[in-house]
């Protein structure tokens, strides 16, 4: 398989150089020259598959041109420990839970993926892991991507990892999902806000003497090893969906920040998942939301809410989306639609549907389960992604429910750590100056 570049001017990649690279040498984003469909029978039986099987079925799609199917089933074999079981809230809205992972979000399955095959490619290309020789991951976070890369990528033999996130901007379990950690794993707290981090991370890798000096690459969803496995979810939802005769008319709602998870979902429907159509809930960050109503796309500075970990002013991956319609707006808005929540919002909708169903939604997936309630039509059936536990965002659900949610113990085994972090200016000089001295 080959990747191209979403801004047309930087040439032809392989897997490897893919994610490897991460972003392409014109700053697009990869994008995959082709999709393979996965057969008819697939789907005629998928509703007796495992989630182990479907995603290996998946990972061959995408992948099998350029690695061998045993290496693909034991890179998923790896990442996927866990299940993500479609939960009835109500007549015809379903929460898909994706937090059954080790930080207890969806971020977890892309992460642990990307490391595996990022080692998979560093062996193959006999790259011993020496100091001085290792691969540098940069990733910028607003909370959620951090711990689920860092956690990813722990312990993994040449590779270190550098998470960037904005000072006092991410909840507490939050922040010593990756500051605590040690080992391969160092966070930089940066004084300003995501965005300032994100355009850190994009400036490092456009700098030329820096990427003479050490080999960096991204974990954020801008890697297509990062954001294709999220894939796996959309056909597992499915075949849950039609097991319990429930899957035609499908609607699936996506909280979305980057709109890395979406997109990736929008892959599996030209593979020929039949999901019906999609929406996008957004937080108060409704960029997507305006262009979805205007035909026009302006990015702008993040504003933070209660569902941190979707504010985000400069959607990466809008470029991919862009992209995968033939940049047509007339062909996106037919696939997917909008939904934008305030913080006021989100925090009425979890008591509503707390008070109502007794289901405890975190503040994403309580933007995904409001645009159902909104958006859902007669006959269709919806399934809203409950991208994160709400014992992450503990403080501000307890508040809004009135309630004192138990923390699981995988979280608790966090919290008993000691932060490490370096504090950093909101400046690439003083970025660049601290990643070459790490080399000294
Ligand atoms: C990252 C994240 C999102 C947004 O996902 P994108 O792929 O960036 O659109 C939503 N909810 C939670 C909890 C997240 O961590």
């Amino acid at each position: 398989m080959q990747y191209y570049s979403t801004n047309g001017e930087a040439p032809i990649a392989s897997l490897e150089k893919a994610v490897v690279k991460g972003l392409a040498e014109d700053k697009g984003l990869y994008m995959p020259d082709h999709l393979n469909p996965l057969p008819k029978e697939f789907y005629d039986t998928i509703e007796n598959k495992s989630f182990h099987e479907i995603a290996c079925a998946v990972a061959g799609g995408f992948f099998g041109e350029d690695i061998p199917q045993e290496d693909i089933d034991r890179i998923v074999c790896d990442t996927l420990a866990f299940d993500v079981p479609a939960v009835k809230v109500e007549e015809n809205i379903y929460s898909l839970e994706l937090f059954h992972g080790p930080t207890l979000a969806f971020k977890d399955v892309g992460a642990r993926f990307m490391a595996r095959l990022l080692q998979y490619f560093l062996k193959k290309s006999g790259n011993p892991g020496l100091s001085g020789n290792e691969v540098n991951v940069l990733v910028a976070t607003s909370g959620d991507t951090g711990s689920a890369v860092a956690n990813g990528f722990l312990g993994v033999d040449g590779i270190h990892v550098y998470v960037l996130y904005p000072k006092g901007k991410v909840s507490p379990i939050q922040e010593c999902q990756f500051t605590t950690l040690g080992q391969n794993i160092t966070a930089i707290e940066v004084d300003g806000v995501f965005d300032d981090c994100q355009a850190l991370v994009k400036n490092a890798f456009m700098d030329e003497e820096l990427n003479a000096a050490m080999k960096l690459t991204s974990a954020n969803s801008i890697n297509v090893a990062r954001f294709l496995p999220q894939s796996f979810y959309y056909f597992y939802a499915y075949a849950q969906m039609k097991k319990a005769g429930k899957a035609d008319d499908l609607v699936v709602c996506v909280p979305s920040g980057n709109f890395g998870n979406i997109c990736s979902a929008l892959f599996g429907k030209k593979m020929g998942l039949p999901i019906k159509r999609f929406i996008a809930a957004n937080n108060a960050n409704d960029i997507f939301y305006k262009y979805l109503q205007t035909g026009q796309y302006e990015p702008k500075a993040s504003v933070q809410t209660i569902a941190n970990a979707m504010d985000v002013g400069a959607p990466s991956n809008f470029a991919r989306i862009y992209d995968l319609y033939g940049k047509s707006h007339e062909a996106i808005c037919k696939d997917i639609s909008g939904a934008t929540y305030n913080n006021e919002q989100i925090a009425d909708t979890m008591r509503a549907c707390y008070k109502n169903t007794g289901y405890v939604c975190d503040p994403h997936g309580a933007c995904g389960y409001q645009a159902l309630k909104d958006g859902l039509k007669d006959g269709e059936t919806g399934v809203f992604l409950e991208t994160a536990h709400p014992a992450k965002f503990k403080s501000v659900v307890d508040e809004i429910l009135s309630s004192d949610i138990d923390i699981p113990a995988k979280l608790q085994a966090f919290m008993k750590g000691t932060k490490q972090s370096v504090e950093m200016p909101n400046d690439f000089v003083a970025f660049k100056n601290y990643l070459l001295n790490t080399l000294k």
